[in-house]
Order: C-alpha cells, then sequence, then structure tokens
C-alpha cells in the first residue's frame, strides 16, 4: 500500500517535542468501517470525522487494515490528520481482550500474516454460530448475516446482531447480544484469537504502539484483570483506553488511575461503529484529565495543531 503524500507513515517511536496543550486536541483513536464491523466506508469515516470537528483520527478495524489506503487518501484530500490503527482480536486466560495498534505500517508482513491467521477462522466460527441460532428457532442466520458484510473476510457478531433486529428478533443489537451473542447464549462460539505476546508483537514489528482497549468490558474479576495489565505491559503495550465508547465516567476515572499506576499513556477513542448504534460518534466523547499523560502528547503529527476542545 502507498500512503499519499502528506501521509506517509512515521517511522518508528519518534519523540516530538512535547505538544504544549495535548488534552485540547480533538483526537479520536479508535472507530471502525465497513472493512470489519462498522456501517460506514472508510471515506465516509474520515469525512464524518471531518464533519464533526476530529483533528487526528485513526481508523481501527477489527483485524484488518484494508480500509486504510482509502481512508489515508481522503484524509489527505481533505486536510485532516489519520493515524493508521487495527483492532487486535487476542485470547488471554480464556477471555477475549481487544488490543488497538496505532501507527502502524499497514504492509508490514509481520502484520499482515498475523492479522491473516487471526482472521482465518471467522468464517467456521460463523457457521457455528447460525447453527447455534437454528436450534433457538432462528433460522438462515448465517446468510442474513452476510447481507451485513461488507468484507467476506471478516464476519462478526455485530453482523449476526444486526441481522436479528431486522428480522424482529430484538429491538436493538445491544439486546441481541445479552439474549444471543455472549458466553452461555445460543449464538456464542468460543473462539481463539491470537495470543496477547504475539499481537503486540505484531504491532512493534509494524512500528506501532499497542493499546489495551476499553479494559472496563472485560468480564474479569480486579485480580486477574491487574494481571492482564502487567502481562500487557510486560509484553510491551504502551497505552490504555481511558475515555472511551465503553467507559462511563467512572470508569474512566477508575483507569485513568491505572495509567497513571501502570505507566502507561493514556488513550481516547470513541469506538464509533454506526451513527444509530454507537453511544458516542466520532470526535464527541470527553477529553483526557489534565493529570493524564495523552498518548499522543510527542506525536510529531499532532506537534503543531491547535487546541480546539472545551472542557464541558
Ligand atoms: P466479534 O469480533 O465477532 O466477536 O465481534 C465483537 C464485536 O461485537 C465488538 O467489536 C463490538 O462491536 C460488538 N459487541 C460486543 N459486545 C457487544 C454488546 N454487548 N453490545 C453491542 N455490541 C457488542
Ligand atoms: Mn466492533
Ligand atoms: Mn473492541
Ligand atoms: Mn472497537
Amino acid at each position: 500500500m502507498t500512503l499519499p503524500a502528506g501521509q506517509e507513515r512515521p517511522t518508528g517511536r519518534v519523540a516530538s517535542p512535547r505538544h504544549p496543550d495535548p488534552w485540547h486536541l480533538n483526537v479520536d483513536l479508535h472507530c471502525h468501517s465497513t472493512v470489519s464491523d462498522g456501517t460506514l466506508a472508510p471515506v465516509e469515516i474520515v469525512r464524518r470525522a471531518h464533519r464533526n470537528g476530529v483533528q487526528a483520527v485513526a481508523l481501527t478495524d477489527h483485524d484488518e487494515v484494508g480500509g486504510l489506503a482509502q481512508a489515508a487518501a481522503e484524509a489527505a484530500a481533505l486536510g485532516i490528520c489519520f493515524i493508521p490503527g487495527v483492532e487486535v482480536s487476542v485470547s488471554w486466560a480464556e477471555e477475549t481482550i481487544h488490543i488497538v495498534g496505532l501507527r502502524i505500517d499497514p504492509c508490514n508482513q509481520t502484520l499482515v500474516e498475523g492479522l491473516e491467521s487471526v482472521r482465518s477462522g471467522r468464517q467456521a466460527r460463523a457457521v457455528e454460530m447460525a447453527e447455534g441460532l437454528a436450534r433457538v428457532g432462528i433460522e438462515g442466520a448465517y446468510e442474513g448475516a452476510l447481507r451485513h458484510v461488507g468484507n467476506p473476510n471478516l464476519i462478526s457478531r455485530s453482523h449476526f446482531a444486526r441481522y436479528l433486529v431486522e428480522i424482529g428478533a430484538c429491538s436493538d443489537v445491544k439486546q441481541v447480544f445479552q439474549k444471543y451473542l455472549v458466553e452461555g447464549k445460543p449464538g456464542y462460539v468460543p473462539h481463539r484469537w491470537a495470543r496477547l505476546e504475539q499481537a503486540v508483537q505484531w504491532l512493534a514489528a509494524a512500528g506501532g504502539q499497542a493499546v489495551l482497549a476499553h479494559p472496563a468490558r472485560y468480564r474479569i474479576d480486579e485480580t486477574r484483570l491487574w494481571s492482564l495489565v502487567a502481562a500487557f505491559r510486560e509484553a510491551g503495550g504502551e497505552g490504555i483506553e481511558v475515555v472511551c465508547g465503553s467507559h462511563t465516567a467512572a470508569d474512566a476515572q477508575r483507569f485513568g488511575r491505572w495509567s497513571r499506576d501502570f505507566g502507561l499513556a493514556a488513550s481516547r477513542g470513541s469506538d464509533f461503529h454506526d451513527p444509530s448504534e454507537s453511544i458516542y460518534d466520532l470526535g464527541r466523547l470527553p477529553r483526557l484529565p489534565d493529570s493524564l499523560e495523552p498518548l499522543w502528547a510527542h506525536w510529531p503529527e499532532v506537534a503543531t495543531m491547535r487546541p480546539t476542545l472545551g472542557d464541558g
């Protein structure tokens, strides 16, 4: 992939002088397009981010970098800063964990092959999910979910959820997850994703930084969560999401403290998937508190940006 002029990938961990006020930059480092389980095309994501006043946006599709070239080209045309990203699915101690990679080189062979291996089981898993749903009377879910898929290599639970809403089995996707798609429910199929250390290594090989996504979402107790964050840091992880689409204000406070305690930089990302499904629109989420170190404080891409966020 060739990125357009002005959008060349930053090489390695270039540390620019610290931005004087990184907290008031409208940086959104987590969202999805039709290349994974979002409903807007990569270029539409960038246009929407631009319209919403986002100053730097990362596209972080699940296990897939196929949307980055188009998104980068659109960002260059609009004059918005684009950060190439990905969200890697990981299995850690029987839990599914998500690791966001940022400022990656999407052409890096180690990363490309790693992501391919993570994606490879999705098809068979989807067939099994449909079998589970058929056993409780929901027929044709595989074909139905496929109609919602933008990228045949990336069929996910979100596509099943949209199909189940379409046929009236539930009123919204949140309800579908609770009733059908989480552990113990008929459409849930356990799956083995990448190992934590592997995922962080692939991202590092691609010159990127690894961020632990939405820590409040994992259904594990405090002790295990602590072990997870320790293992992530030990593996080379650099950041943790503090303000994001899955976090309440209390979660943000809690993981803000973890960010300081573990010496992990804080990240901010809407996890936007769709205008009607997502809690936060692109860039429309609280800023990071002054007490935290924003992941982007030393990024050369943001060095000359003027702060635009208020404190409200
Ligand atoms: P998969 O990678 O196929 O397991 O799908 C995971 C995706 O499902 C996540 O990235 C979310 O977009 C979505 N998801 C997971 N849990 C929920 C939930 N409780 N409500 C709505 N969406 C969810
Ligand atoms: Mn998703
Ligand atoms: Mn996630
Ligand atoms: Mn996500």
